[in-house]
């Protein structure tokens, strides 16, 4: 069966280090959906490798063309998107689709393969503890800060229509949970 796992959390929870080692220690059974943006690159970002950055228009065009299985204005005038293509690329290489995205669309990826995915919440020890790591981050300035804080709250309150809820508090712990979980799907 193709499956597909999704990772979703207030931004600053650890998706993106979690998913990273899974793609590093799962490689072989694993492939990543680049998502589209309109965001800019931050440094070390690379175009098709993290994203795929798209202009505002580029991005609406796809949008009417269907490309999407969803889309969003994750953040005010910032879209995100999940393409077709990316799942069906990874499919095609008999490999497990792993997506980070926000809450609301990992829900949604949720209520379209009710059976085929496997939804994982990743959720921080404290809102106290995402604002440090989030700050510490450096990658927003200061009211993208705000506004992600403002969000994380309210997305906190979907934990419980997740498959599984795994706390990132020590990452190392973290880690290997996931992995566990990963494999389990994996061979399920
Ligand atoms: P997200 O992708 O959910 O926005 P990141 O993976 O970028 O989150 O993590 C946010 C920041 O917190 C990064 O600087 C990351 O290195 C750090 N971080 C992630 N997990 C932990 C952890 N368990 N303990 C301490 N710092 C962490
Ligand atoms: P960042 O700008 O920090 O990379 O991501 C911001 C938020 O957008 C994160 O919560 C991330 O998971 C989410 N995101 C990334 N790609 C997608 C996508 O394709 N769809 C949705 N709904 N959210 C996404």
């Amino acid at each position: 069966m193709n499956k597909l796992l999704i990772f979703s959390a207030p931004s600053g929870s650890g998706k993106t280090t979690v998913v990273k080692y899974l793609m590093e220690t799962l490689g072989d059974k694993l492939g990543f959906s680049v998502s589209a943006t309109t965001r800019a690159p931050r440094p070390g970002e690379v175009h098709g490798r993290e994203y795929y950055f798209l202009t505002e228009s580029d991005f609406r065009a796809k949008v009417e063309n269907n490309e999407f299985l969803e889309s969003e204005e994750v953040y005010a005038g910032i879209l995100y998107g999940t393409l077709w293509s990316e799942v069906h690329r990874i499919w095609a290489e008999n490999k497990m689709v792993v997506f980070d995205v926000d809450v609301k669309g990992g829900l949604n990826l949720k209520r379209k393969f009710p059976e085929q995915a496997l939804a994982v919440f990743l959720r921080p020890p404290s809102v106290e503890v995402l604002m440090e790591r989030l700050t510490k981050r450096s990658t927003e300035v200061e009211h993208q800060l705000k506004e992600r804080i403002a969000k994380a709250n309210y997305e906190l309150s979907f934990e419980n229509q997740y498959d599984v809820v795994v706390v990132n508090d020590i990452l190392e712990d973290t880690l290997q949970t996931c992995e566990k979980l990963v494999l389990d799907f994996y061979n399920k």
